[in-house]
């Protein structure tokens, strides 16, 4: 990894501000705000009833979680980015109906952000996820830079009913020679031309 990457998260993980949780109309009128066009995820799929010290943005997560598991979409998982109170993007796992193993709810909100927000950083962003995510998405995540995550079900959930990451974190730790899938160097010294022309690239977008 080059190291500007590593060098720029420190200052862009700013400690984050504590948020108060927005009143449902605010989140109502957020929902209703042009993103969510005709033909994605329907709105209709909607809230459950909010009790008191129930999160808004986390209820619509799970709401759109549940729909997609009854509509056939894919696995029981969403996701939505807020920003300033209001919800900017959303995604629901949508693995098996584009045949996309990387069609994770997280990776598809995130992406959904970055476009609206025209940026690759999700500053001041919050992620509600239904889940706890995934490495993958673990990853994106941390790539992305939200102000924080929120997750409602827990690894061991997921685990329990037949999504279980533990393999990837295990396989994370062992030599490339010793993982299931094999990771073989090939090619180092003609692939580090790509990184000198990057370290001399004066014009360069870091991130
Ligand atoms: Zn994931």
């Amino acid at each position: 990894m080059a190291r500007t990457h590593l060098a720029r998260f420190s200052p862009t993980f700013s400690a984050p501000r504590r948020t108060s949780f927005p009143s449902r109309s605010q989140v109502e009128r957020a929902c209703k705000t042009s993103w969510l066009r005709a033909g994605e995820i329907s709105i209709a799929a909607g809230w459950t009833e909010l009790r008191d010290q129930e999160n808004p943005f986390m209820a619509r997560a799970i709401a759109l979680s549940i729909e997609n598991v009854r509509s056939g979409n894919g696995g029981p998982f969403a996701a939505v980015v807020v920003k300033d109170g209001e919800i900017i993007a959303q995604g629901v796992n949508q693995v098996t109906s584009t045949n996309d193993p990387t069609a994770h709810a997280e990776v598809i909100a995130i992406r959904e952000a970055c476009k609206r927000l025209a940026d690759f950083e999700l500053k001041d962003c919050e992620l509600y996820t239904t889940c706890e995510p995934c490495p993958m998405c673990l990853g994106a995540i941390y790539w992305a830079r939200p102000a924080r995550v929120y997750f409602a079900n827990t690894a061991e959930d997921a685990s329990k009913i037949g999504f279980d990451d533990t393999l990837i974190y295990k396989e994370a730790a062992r030599p490339h020679s010793e993982r299931k899938i094999p990771m073989i160097p090939l090619m180092r010294e003609q692939a580090l031309e790509a990184f000198r022309a990057w370290e001399e690239k004066g014009d360069k977008t870091p991130y």
